[in-house]
């Protein structure tokens, strides 16, 4: 080929390469998300592992094909699964994330001077690797002498340590490989013991319009063992339909009765003293599911 059409189709294929990630987040739907370059891909000792970047949400961590996190939107779902239950708390000061191998949660959680320790239990090293390297400003607190990192089973860390935890957090994917018993109810109960005596607990608990099979009787679960249980709302773009849901469960604290004119400034773009209170406030076909007998 002379050089000159050689050329030609470099350019043509620079301009063809039309490169797309791809979640099938239903059966029957799916996100795709233009790629600008794949940063990372590895088989790990329990999933599939990739960083990608996108044009859309920028740097973007899967987990089995399934978007986890992204730079653009991160910060609503690690602000609304960490502000809501420590801003409810009296004076959290030992606090545990079981999952959340990105370390978002980790980082908001340190904004909070009542914070002795948060201790991150993850079940995948490589995901905490993979985050440090290619994440940094989500994993950026991980090196934070109040953090300690263990790389465990979260289930056997809960059962492990009783009467331990002021506040727990559940940083799950969805309910599928080794999440799977991080919606047990069995799993509850363990919560339950490793919290203090006044101690809340909350998780991430999918999707209202998508997962109402799974979120009525997680939430009779969840009830049957805490006292005070709440679900609330926050839209994360990158996960299926947008509007998510979170469960909180506490053996004493109500947020809605949290005096929201005491709840310190913190920097956040998404968590707000309003937002506290309005992040309760739920849509009749989300209230629904609540007495639903799952
Ligand atoms: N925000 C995310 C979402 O909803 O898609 C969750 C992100 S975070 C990366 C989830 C983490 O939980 C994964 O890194 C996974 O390895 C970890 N994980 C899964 N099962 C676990 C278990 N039994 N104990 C501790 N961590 C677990």
């Amino acid at each position: 080929m002379d050089p000159k059409t050689t050329l030609w189709f470099a350019e043509q294929q620079k301009k063809d390469l039309d490169l797309w990630f791809t979640e099938r987040q239903t059966k029957d739907m799916k996100i795709s998300v233009r790629v600008k370059k794949t940063l990372h891909q590895e088989l790990t000792p329990f999933q599939s592992l990739a960083v990608l970047d996108t044009e859309q949400f920028g740097r973007m961590l899967t987990l089995d094909n399934i978007i986890q996190t992204t730079v653009k939107d991160e910060f609503v779902y690690h602000e609304m699964i960490t502000h809501v239950a420590l801003n409810t708390h009296a004076a959290p000061k030992k606090v545990l994330v079981i999952g959340g191998g990105d370390g978002g949660a980790v980082r908001e959680i340190i904004k909070h001077q009542s914070v002795e320790k948060a201790v991150h239990c993850e079940i995948d090293g490589a995901v905490i690797e993979a985050s440090r390297r290619f994440l940094p400003e989500i994993s950026c607190a991980m090196d934070d002498p109040r953090v300690e990192i263990i790389v465990d089973d979260g289930i056997k860390h809960v059962q492990e340590n009783k009467n331990t935890y002021d506040v727990i957090m559940v940083d799950s994917p969805d309910p599928i490989g080794p999440a799977v018993g991080l919606f047990s109810v069995s799993f509850y109960k363990d919560i339950f013991a490793s919290l203090k005596e006044d101690g809340i607990f909350v998780a991430q608990t999918e999707s209202p319009f998508f997962n109402r099979d799974l979120i009525p009787g997680l939430y009779r679960d969840i009830s049957g063992i805490f006292p005070v249980t709440r679900l609330y709302l926050a839209v994360v773009p990158t996960y299926p339909g947008g509007l998510w849901t979170f469960t909180m469960g506490s053996k004493k604290y109500d947020p809605l009765e949290v005096d929201i004119s005491g709840i310190p400034q913190l920097d956040t773009k998404y968590y707000s003293p309003d937002m506290h209170r309005a992040c309760f406030v739920l849509p009749p076909f989300v209230k629904e599911l609540l007495v639903q007998q799952g």
